[in-house]
This record gives C-alpha cells, structure tokens and sequence, in this order.
C-alpha cells in the first residue's frame, strides 16, 4: 500500500536543511512552522486517500483518443482533478498575489514528492501547467499575466510544453514548425509537434500550449526560435473562451508507462486559423523556454524520488510480511521455521541500496530545492553562489536521478520475487513509470553532456570551483566527526579522482578534443551523482549521530547494551541510527564504484568510436 516517508521529509526539511531559516525570509512572511506543517499534512492526506488509489486503475485503463479528436481520461479523473486544484495545490509556490500559497520551493518539493509517488501519470497535468502559469508569470507581458495567469493557477485551464516534432527530438534545433507574423505581437502558427504531455485532455476547459516555432527568414538552429503562448480556445477580451484556435490532437500515443498521462500529436492550423501570442522577443525562444525547461528537468528527477520512495517502501513492506526459508544463522538445520524475507542478508542487501537511493535523493532534491529558495528570494553572496548550485545540481537531479530511481524499481520488484512481476502488485508499474523519467526532459545522455560541456566551466569554472570548496569543507568535518571519520577516507578519495577528472577533461577541451570528453559525459555524470549523494549521507549522517547522542544521554543509556535496548524501543532513536547506518553503508559499499569509473574514464580507450558499428 503506498504510503510516504513523513518522517525522513520532515528530517530532511526542519532538522537537515533548516527551513525555518527559508520560511524567514522576506518573500515568505505569511507563513510560519505551524502553516507548513498542516499544508505538508493536507497533501500527504491527498496523495495517500485521493490520489493514490486511482494509479494502478489508471494504468489499467489509460487515456482514450474520441473520434472527434479529444482525448478522455481514466474513469475518475476529472472528480480527483476537481478535488486537486480546488484545494489549491496548483498554487502551492506561486506568490500571494497571483493568489497562489506563496510557499517556498522546499514546501513545494516535499508535497510534490508524495503527489507524483502516489500517482506520476496523474501528476503530469497539474505540473505541466505549473510550468507553463510560471513561464508565463516571469517572461509575459501584464496583458498575458492578465488573461492566463488566474485561470491556470487555479487549474481551470491547464498548459503544455510544445517542443518536440518528428525531426526534432534532442535537436530542438531542427524544429520547423513557422510562425509568420499577422500583427504586433500575433503570429500564424503551422505545423505539428509529437508527444506533447496533457497536449489535449479532459479535465480542463481550456489548453494553453507553450509553443517553439520559427519565424521566416531566422537564422537556422535554436537561435531562429520564438515562444508562443497558443490557446486551444482563444480567450475573448473579457477572459471568456472564444472560438476554437485551430489546434487539433491527432492522435494519442500508446505506450510503456505513465498510461493515464495522455501524449499527443498536435496538429496546429491545419485550417490556416491557429493564432499564437509571442511572449519575450522573436529569437528568444529557446532562452525563454529553458526556464521551464529547468524547472520541469528538477520536477523530473522528483517524479524519480517519488516513485522511486513509493517501490521502495512496497518492497519493505512486502519483505516484512513474505515469511520464506529458515534464517541464515540456522541454514544447516532442517527443522528451522520459516522466517520474514527481511532476515536474509541478500534481501537487507536490495533493501539498503534502496533506501540509500530514495533518503539520498530526496536529500538531494530538497537541498537543490533550498537552492532554488536562494536563488530566487535570496540576497548578496548567499543568492549568487545559491544560483550556481542549482545549475550544477539540476543535471544532476534529472540524470543521475532518474537513472537511480529506476534501478531502484528494479531492485524493489527482485525484492518481490515473482510477485514483483505479477501486475496484482504495484512494482512492476512504477518500474514502467520510471522508465520515462530517464528519456523526456532532455534525455539522460543530454543531460550529461550539459553537465561536462556547460555546468563545468559555468562563469569561467567559478561555479565548480565553488562546489569543490564545499566538498572539502565537508571533508574536514566528515574526518572530524566521531561517527564519520571510518568512512572520510573513501569521499577523500572519491574528492581527489574528481579534481583530477576535471582538470584532465579541461585540458582535454582546450586542445578541442570534444569526443574524448563527451564520451565521458554519462560515467562522469554517475561519478558525481554519487559524490553528492555520498556529500549529503555524510551530512545528514553528522547530525543524525548528534541526535542520537542526544537521546542516549537523556535516557541514560551509557553502554551498548542499553543504547541496543533503546533503539529497538525508541522509534526516534532507530531513525537517526539508521541515517548515521546508511550513510556508512553508502560509503563503504556504494561510493566505491566512483574508483572504477575514475579509472575508465582516465583510461583513453577510443575503442567506442574506432570500432565500425
Ligand atoms: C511519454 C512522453 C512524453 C513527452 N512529453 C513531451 C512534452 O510534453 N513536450 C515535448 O516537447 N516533448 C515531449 N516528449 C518528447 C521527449 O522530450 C523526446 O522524446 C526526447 O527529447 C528525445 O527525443 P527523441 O525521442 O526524438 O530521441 P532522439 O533525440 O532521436 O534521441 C535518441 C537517442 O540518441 C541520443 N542523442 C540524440 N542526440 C544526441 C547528441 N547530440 N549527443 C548524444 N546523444 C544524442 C539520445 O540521448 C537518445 O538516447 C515526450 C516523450 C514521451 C515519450
């Protein structure tokens, strides 16, 4: 049954990353512990008794194209929709006054996590729209503001990101969809773009699509591309819909996962008629467009936690329960009872990698989430080096990310055995859910090569050179704390082969050896995913095993046979000595994979690009 890690989250966001230190900052005034609190309860509330129940039936079912070219949701939708947006959730971290919550990323994250592990498919209409209100709001005009914005935060209308066509999947480049201009501001948009998620649906009135389209006569690649703002309905001067704007859904993609998330093709002005609204400038397109590009490549790598967390916890659970084959400690005696699959080293094996991912990635997206707070709402130093980390991380977040959580559906349905293949359980789905996760949004390979090739050498490698001062600051304390330094010595190491591999790909990249680098990209990609999550165990694990300590003093636990007593009494006591555990684990038998990938990387085998495929 699904359920949500509260108690890691609220570690994670009040006691590891100081939220209260956010929710202080001016933009955040309204809100104090106690609204978070019961905001953070309404959602996991939603996502465990709303949400949740519709996933395995929406999958069963999916989305169905009608004859007159719209698309229907599974049976249940549109009432879990309505009940969605009329509590709001869509303006969780939109401002106050657009009449959004005015919550801070963090918040948003932490909700987020339980709403897209309790159903991604359903997840997809309300974050896309997310994406699209928040472009709009930063890049609009007021008159843009004025018409769109209201309507979609309050889920009404709902949006699309309309990149990709045919011919232009990771090269956005290629896209040849034209927009000729019929005056000031409004062009005439022709062509047709595929796989657009929520790109027609019934659960709104009104679709407003974010649409890349070239102008006659721009220069060739992304630079000849602008951003429209095209409604399916056009929207009359008094906010009412207007007529139909010529944007027709063709057709509907049947695929692996995510079923009840409908994709489409999108046929715009088929009949001459489709009319788009430029938002920014003519050749801004693609500048514009990455700024919801950013935000949906982190609400991907969260659709990887949360249903990443939610394998897991299915796992745990199922693993406590499967009573199997005598323990291990007995395994000669024939007459030994059966005991919990959870007994067997193996099985604890795949449980802890799990929970190493799931409790080191959603470290990961809160403190890129706390970043992001930063970043926008921040000041001084604190704000520039804040914009820097959420840069450096997003790739990170999305890539690595979503490629862990993805191996952590594969260990949770082998923690099922056959019952993990059967479709009566859940792990099978949230194992082709996640495949997605690692493909949209710029795929995996792309956001690799955005790591090495741009995140780099970000203003003149300053932002990197950050990074490294954070992690040797972090290694200082890790070798000073009693409950780390058995374990500092492997990110030490991890820290030295990463310097190494950066110098040695800069040299590589000023004397314009571009492939040997760019072969690299996803193994150094992996490299420094596991570098942070091994960067975020070891802090959480510091405070973890002060905690402890904490605890152990005030019940007067002084030795081991007292403190073993109270963690099997103690609920709390077991957390933190479970954070201080995995972090241990993570290091010793996870970041070590970092030695072998240095050595590949460093080895200079061309083999991959000299062998005649
Ligand atoms: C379910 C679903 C939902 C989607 N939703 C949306 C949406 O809402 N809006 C939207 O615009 N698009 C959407 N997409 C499209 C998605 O973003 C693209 O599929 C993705 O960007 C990859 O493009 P492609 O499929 O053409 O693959 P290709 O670009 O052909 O890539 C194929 C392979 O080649 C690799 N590759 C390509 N170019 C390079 C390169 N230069 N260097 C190294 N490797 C490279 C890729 O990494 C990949 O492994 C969706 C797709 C799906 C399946």
């Amino acid at each position: 049954m699904f359920r949500i890690d509260d108690r890691d989250i609220r570690f994670n966001l009040w006691e590891y990353l100081n939220l209260d230190e956010i929710i202080k900052l001016p933009a955040y005034a309204e809100l104090d512990r106690e609204t978070v609190e019961i905001l953070l309860a309404n959602a996991f509330k939603m996502a465990k008794d709303v949400i949740a129940p519709s996933n395995m039936p929406g999958d069963r079912e999916g989305c169905h194209y009608n004859p007159d070219g719209t698309v229907t949701t599974p049976k249940g939708y549109k009432e879990m929709y309505d009940a969605y947006v009329g509590d709001g959730w869509i303006g969780l971290t939109v401002p106050g006054e657009w009449g959004g919550v005015g919550a801070p990323q963090m918040v948003g994250m932490a909700a987020s996590e339980a709403f897209v592990g309790a159903n991604a498919a359903f997840g997809m209409y309300p974050g896309l729209t997310h994406g699209a209100l928040a472009l709009i709001m930063d890049e609009g005009t007021e008159e843009q503001k004025k018409t769109f914005l209201e309507k979609m935060i309050t889920g009404q209308w709902g949006g699309t990101m309309c990149l990709t066509e045919a011919g232009a999947g990771s090269d956005v480049g290629a896209n040849k969809t034209s927009a000729v201009k019929v005056r000031e501001g409004y062009y005439k948009i022709t062509g047709q773009k595929i796989f657009i998620s929520s790109g027609d649906h019934d659960l709104v009135e009104n679709n407003i699509h974010l649409v890349l389209a070239r102008t006659p006569d721009a220069p060739k690649g992304v630079k000849g591309l602008s951003l429209f703002i095209v409604p399916k309905h056009r929207v009359k001067a008094d906010g009412s819909l207007g007529q139909f704007n010529d944007v027709t859904c063709v057709g509907i993609e049947h695929k692996m996962g995510i079923k009840a998330s409908s994709t489409c093709t999108l046929a715009f002005g088929e009949k001459d008629a489709c009319e788009g609204w430029l938002i920014g400038k003519e050749g801004d397109g693609i500048k514009i467009m990455f700024h919801m590009m950013n935000e949906a490549r982190l609400g991907v790598g969260l659709q990887g936690l949360g249903v990443a967390a939610a394998a897991y916890n299915e796992a745990l659970d199922y693993a406590r329960e499967r009573v199997q084959g005598a323990d291990a400690a007995r395994f000669k005696d024939p007459t030994a009872t059966a005991v919990p699959i959870i007994n067997h080293p193996d099985v604890r094996r795949m449980l802890m990698i799990q929970r190493a991912i799931v409790h080191g990635m959603r470290a990961l997206m809160l403190k890129t989430a706390r970043y992001a707070d930063l970043a926008l709402k921040g000041s001084g130093e604190a704000q520039e080096k804040a914009k820097g980390m959420l840069e450096l991380l997003t790739p990170i977040c999305k890539g690595y990310g979503t490629d862990q959580a993805f191996d952590v559906t594969r260990l949770a349905i082998q923690t099922l055995g056959g019952y993990g293949y059967v479709s009566e359980y859940p792990c099978e789905q949230y194992m082709r859910d996640a495949k997605i996760f690692s493909i949209y949004e710029g795929t995996n390979g792309i956001q690799a090569m955005d790591l090495i090739g741009r995140k780099m050498g970000m203003k003149g490698g300053m932002v990197f050179m950050n990074f490294v001062t954070e992690m040797q600051e972090h290694l200082a304390r890790l070798k000073e704390h009693a409950a780390t330094r058995d374990f500092a010595a492997e990110f030490e190491q991890t820290l030295g082969d990463m310097q190494n591999l950066a110098m040695t790909f800069m040299g590589k990249g000023m004397e314009g050896k571009i492939v040997d680098v760019l072969l690299n990209a996803t193994s150094f990609l992996r490299f420094m995913g596991n570098l942070s999550l091994a960067w975020l165990h070891g802090e959480m694990a510091m405070l973890a095993a002060d905690k402890l300590a904490a605890i152990f003093k005030a019940k007067g636990a002084k030795d081991d046979a007292a403190q073993k007593a109270l963690l099997n009494d103690s609920p709390e006591a077991a957390f933190y000595d479970g954070k201080v555990k995995t972090a241990r684990f993570y290091h010793n038998a996870l970041l070590p994979e970092n030695r072998s990938l240095a050595q590949s990387m460093l080895k200079e085998d061309n083999s991959v690009m000299e062998i005649v495929l």
